[in-house]
């Protein structure tokens, strides 16, 4: 299709007076915009809307937080039910499939489908969103989509399964296709699908293609959709997360040491607010978690192993701030966005933020080269210990018997043990699999070759990783206060998607990263080595070279990432209790704890399946923070002594220049010796809950950059 015939707008000419009521909506849609406060329409909505509703294909480049979903989603809404309103009321033509909607993962299409929803509060049954791109069994999907809902929202590939097998009918009454996200859709590698699918749609049709760059993957996809294109550009400072106001900062440190400082910066709210965790492996989000929670420490996961419900619905309450601490497993860098080491020099250096992205996107390559060297076993982490495959989250049904041996497989200690029962439950939930799934789908078997070199058949275990799982990107992520790089991300671009869930719509936010430099880790080798070989000093890569790279960028662009120095001593104190902790988490202790949160998320599931069809508001009580190990959280690990207290730097967000590093040096009143002897005599009280007025972190406070030279509190 040309697109020859375009015409660019960019946000400068925007009307900022204009109303929703303006741009000639259904009165529906505006009952459901004013139930949902959304007073006036963003430069994006204000701009596509009204050109959208005369008929014109639309290219956006417009970012997550820009307001885009509506931007393409009430003009599509609108249209069906002028389409409707048309027709008879006992007309056949009124059910019809008139919108689909593509989007690269199915952490995005959740999102679309429940801000969906909400717009078409007062829609009644005139119109209906089905989200096909979870990973439901056809049995399930096959008679939802033969009632032929007026939109779908999918990926790529999850549609044109369906196309394939006639089980939808996008030919007949279509009227709007919306690619979301699209350059993430090549990321993702949907371009072929994309073209193929359209083989399935009619000749005449209106297409959004929403985008946070446009480079010559997008381009390429733009001249597969789009007619005659209207092209916003939009740089809305309002809605769109500034640089100015992120203030990056990293650590060097060895892989022990950032349980340390994480168990200290978050213990003592030395890191405030919403944060999120990045790891870069499911077992290592497990292997955090357990290890906070010996803390009193809560914290949930998002990782690509828990069903679908269960992540749309943690995003939710993460959101509304039900959770302060998210360990988020980011495998994005590691599928699709790694960069070459070569590149390294020739690359073009440009900071490349969302919205503000480059046009084209850094070369894809690479393998993931994260060894775990001479753990346990020979199993790389978090690969085959929890590959279950044929447990796919949404695939099961968490019968009794499933969960039975799930359990006994987790009740097992000896390492042994638990590889028979794994192997058990691999077995089990590829019989029963074999019910639900399509044959490609099936259990594989895989080779691995053990440390001597003999060569040993293991079955694939556990539920496979969504591939279509993404979390640092795409999710509207809400007043998240800092951003930790527990683990290094293993791209820059990876690093710029990750900061960029901080410092949205105007607000201050921090990033702190964690750096295990060669000779970190060379130094903490050596050092678990001289205690008799335990530590975990091997665990983490070298992040060397992509934190130059990510550097170079950075400071390309004007942007400092400064470094946040902790003077380690000062947390001497505090190590003994992190060593402890540390000792209690074993392969075997993480293997535990992800089967009971894999079952507990499956037993969630069901019941917000039913939250997000029937929208009940009694789904509150629902967490997915539990402790996951309450036998091993040792009460005294709640509070910390007076004693203890260290002076480390706060990590604030004041904003970049006004200080160059956070806060100053912590101070705390010196009390006399008595009063220390008391609060020790304290120490036992408080645990349980009866210290409250004795617990010295109430009088711990902060010197320099305190602003209201407040007193800190800790759980
Ligand atoms: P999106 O860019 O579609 O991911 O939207 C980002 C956020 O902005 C979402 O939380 C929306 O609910 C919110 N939003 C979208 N449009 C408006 C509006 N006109 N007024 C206020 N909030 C909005």
């Amino acid at each position: 299709m040309a697109d020859n015939d375009t015409t660019e707008f960019s946000a400068d000419n925007v009307d900022t007076n204009i109303t929703f009521a303006d741009l000639g909506l259904d009165d529906r849609l505006l009952r459901g915009l004013a139930k949902l406060n959304f007073t006036k329409p963003t430069p994006v909505q204000a701009k596509s809307i009204p050109l959208a509703l005369a008929g014109k294909d639309i290219l956006a480049k417009a970012r997550t937080g820009s307001g885009k979903t509506a931007a393409f989603m009430l003009p599509l809404i609108h249209k069906i039910l002028a389409a409707k309103d048309a027709l008879p009321t006992n007309s056949p033509e009124t059910t019809a499939t008139r919108g689909l909607v593509l989007v690269p993962t199915v952490e995005l299409a959740g999102q679309v489908t429940a801000f969906t929803n909400n717009i078409l509060l007062f829609c009644g049954r005139a119109v209906n969103v089905l989200n096909i791109a979870g990973k439901q069994n056809d049995k399930v999907q096959q008679p939802l989509l033969a009632t032929q809902p007026d939109i779908i929202v999918a990926t790529p590939s999850r549609i044109l399964a369906q196309l394939k097998i006639n089980a939808v009918d996008l030919k007949t009454h279509f009227q709007t296709l919306v690619i979301d996200e699209a350059d993430l859709v090549c990321n993702y590698d949907y371009q072929e699908d994309v073209k193929e699918l359209l083989t399935f749609l009619p000749k005449i049709y209106q297409s959004f293609l929403m985008s946070a760059t446009l480079g010559d993957d997008v381009d390429s996809l733009k001249q597969l959709v789009l007619r005659s294109p209207a092209v916003l550009k939009m740089e809305d400072k309002t809605m769109d997360s500034s640089w100015d106001n992120l203030k990056q900062l990293y650590t060097v440190c060895t892989e022990t040491d950032k349980y340390l400082i994480l168990y200290v910066l978050l213990k003592l709210k030395l890191l405030k607010g919403k944060c999120i965790i990045f790891v870069n492996d499911i077992e290592r989000c497990y292997r955090l978690k357990l290890f906070l929670e010996q803390f009193s420490i809560p914290s949930v996961v998002l990782n690509s192993e828990l069903p679908l419900n269960s992540r749309v619905h943690i995003v939710e309450e993460f959101n509304k701030g039900k959770y302060d601490y998210m360990i988020a497993t980011d495998e994005s860098g590691l599928k699709g966005e790694k960069e070459e080491g070569e590149k390294e020099e020739d690359e073009s250096i440009k900071v490349i933020k969302e919205g503000e992205e480059e046009d084209g996107d850094e070369q894809d390559e690479g393998e993931d080269d994260k060894e775990e060297e001479g753990e346990e076993d020979n199993i790389p982490e978090g690969e085959i210990e929890m590959e279950l495959d044929g447990l796919d989250g949404e695939d099961l049904d968490g019968s009794e018997d499933e969960m039975e041996v799930m359990m006994r497989a987790s009740d097992n200690d000896e390492d042994e043990d638990e590889a028979t029962a794994l192997e058990e439950m691999g077995e089990k939930s590829t019989t029963s699999s074999k019910k639900r799934k399509q044959p490609e789908e099936d259990a594989k078997s895989e080779s691995t070759t053990n440390a001597t070199g003999s060569t040993k058949s293991k079955k694939k275990l556990g539920p496979k990783k969504d591939q279509e799982y993404g979390v640092s990107r795409g999710i509207d992520f809400v007043n998240v206060a800092a951003v930790v790089n527990f683990d290094f991300p293993p791209t820059a671009k990876s690093y710029t998607h990750r900061v960029g869930r901080t410092a949205r719509g105007g607000q201050m936010g921090t990033s702190l990263s964690f750096v295990v430099t060669a000779e970190q880790k060379e130094k903490a080798l050596k050092a678990s080595q001289i205690a008799g070989g335990g530590g975990w000093a091997h665990l983490q890569g070298n992040d060397e070279a992509v934190f130059n790279r990510v550097m170079k960028q950075q400071t390309a662009a004007g942007c400092i990432i400064n470094p946040y120095t902790i003077p380690m001593q000062q947390l001497a104190g505090f190590r003994y209790r992190m060593d402890d902790a540390m000792r209690a988490i074993t392969k075997s202790s993480i293997r535990e704890a992800r089967l009971k949160e894999l079952k507990a998320e499956m037993l969630n599931s069901e019941k917000l399946r039913a939250h997000f069809e029937d929208k009940p508001k009694d789904l509150e009580f629902l967490r997915h923070d539990k402790t996951l190990h309450p036998t091993r959280v040792q009460p005294h690990m709640k509070h910390v002594p007076e004693y203890m207290m260290p002076r480390v730097q706060a990590v604030s967000t004041e904003k970049v220049g006004e200080t160059s590093l956070g806060l100053g040096p912590v101070t705390y009143k010196k009390k006399p010796q008595n009063s220390v002897r008391k609060a020790r005599q304290n120490k036992g009280k408080g645990a349980h809950g009866g210290g409250k007025k004795n617990d010295p972190l109430k009088k711990f406070s902060f010197g320099g950059g305190n602003k209201n030279g407040k007193r800190q509190k800790t759980a």
